[in-house]
């Protein structure tokens, strides 16, 4: 037996995704727990990647992705935020957006580095700054209202502040960043060293006339930060595990020092069916309409019920706060929620360090109109 074997994350359990998602499996309950489609990738982009299979694209890709692939990107960001990224020197695809943030933190996050962070988090963050050896710094967002707290931001920033990861539409809480918020964080970073690392996965998932306020709408922010995107989100295809990263070629050109060890190049099928499909930008412009029918079905139908709903502005998920059903913590109510009733969301507590309990849970509703009307169904029903 291996003695005094040393961990990095010591405390680190199993993802709440995998427990709940698992927990769903056992008892065959709803799973609206983790953020992924039960409908399929459109049949065009499923028939685009037989194509690339067929004829044999199937060895390695270029390190920094097709350029093809680059390319689209270059144009779509430039055709949504008017902005310009260099295929060649300012575009890399990832290995989902996951691969994208763990090397993004392990390229730039150093030793005793501080790297603030808004909680609830999504869940990745902590750990890949811990394994680095970076110490998270976070800053509170309470329900109802999830408000991005910038003057406790101020009062975290010191001198080994390297990072802030901003994360807008916001996972879990659906909250997103306003222009107002934008300014306040130029006024923060302006004149320090500060990056940015903005996850913006959700860029296309928002709703009521809410805009995504990108960071690379904005010159000034835009030089010091890197923005993570998602194909999986976008294109309901998170199995294939295909994201993508923007930043100024200096920042590039270090985030490929650990992109080539951690990823090597990405799935080389994927890359030119994306491609070709991302030629058309209806593809991408549906996805407001649709998912904001979703989220009004699955909340009208939620109004029956005992549930208060904090209404989503963005992202696939609708939290709701349970205190007029239990006492219980929310770990405790979600797992009985599967067991009992076979529902399963994710317990909020868990995307904070101190484990918070605000008595909420987050249902994802990037599921058939069928499944969020069972779903809604056991809901309304508890009393
Ligand atoms: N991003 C998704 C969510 O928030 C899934 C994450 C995962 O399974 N690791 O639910």
């Amino acid at each position: 037996m291996l003695k005094n074997l040393f961990s990095k994350l010591p405390n680190q359990g199993k993802t709440i995704f995998a427990i709940m998602s698992e927990l769903a499996n056992q008892y065959k309950a709803i799973d609206l727990s983790r953020g992924f489609p039960d409908f399929d990738v459109n049949e065009e982009l499923v028939k685009l990647y037989c194509k690339f299979l067929k004829k044999g694209y199937n060895q390695y890709a270029p390190v920094n992705g097709i350029l093809e692939l680059r390319e689209k990107i270059a144009e779509k960001t430039e055709a949504a935020y008017q902005s310009t990224y260099n295929p060649d020197t300012e575009i890399t695809i990832t290995g989902g957006a996951t691969e994208a943030i763990f090397a993004a933190i392990t390229t730039f996050v150093r030793e005793n580095d501080e790297v603030i962070i808004f909680e609830p988090a999504y869940d990745l963050y902590t750990p890949a700054v811990k394994v680095n050896g970076g110490i998270p710094v976070y800053i509170e967002m309470t329900p109802p209202h999830y408000s991005f707290n910038w003057d406790q931001v101020q009062k975290s920033i010191t001198a080994n502040t390297r990072m802030i990861i901003i994360n807008s539409p916001h996972n879990p809480t659906g909250n997103v960043l306003s222009a107002w918020d934008i300014e306040r964080l130029k006024k923060l970073v302006n004149g320090t060293n500060i990056l940015i690392l903005s996850d913006e996965v959700y860029e296309n998932i928002l709703f009521d006339g809410f805009e995504h306020e990108s960071i690379i709408l904005h010159p000034e922010l835009k030089t010091r930060s890197i923005i993570v995107n998602s194909f999986g989100k976008t294109f309901h295809a998170t199995g294939w595990r295909m994201g993508y990263i923007l930043a100024q070629k200096e920042l590039m050109n270090e985030f490929r020092k650990v992109h080539q060890y951690s990823m090597y190049t990405v799935n080389t099928p994927a890359q030119y069916a994306l491609s070709e499909y991302m030629t058309n930008y209806k593809n991408y412009h549906e996805l407001v309409d649709f998912f904001q029918q979703k989220r009004d079905l699955f909340t009208n139908l939620l109004s029956g019920s005992k549930l208060e709903i904090i209404k989503t502005k963005g992202t696939y998920f609708q939290n709701v706060c349970y205190k007029q059903l239990s006492e219980e913590g929310d770990f405790e109510f979600a797992s009985r929620l599967v067991r009992e009733y076979k529902i399963a969301s994710i317990p909020v507590s868990y995307f904070y360090k101190g484990k918070n309990d605000y008595k909420i849970l987050r249902f994802c509703f990037a599921k058939n109109d069928e499944t969020l009307k069972r779903g809604a169904e056991i809901l309304c029903a508890l009393k």
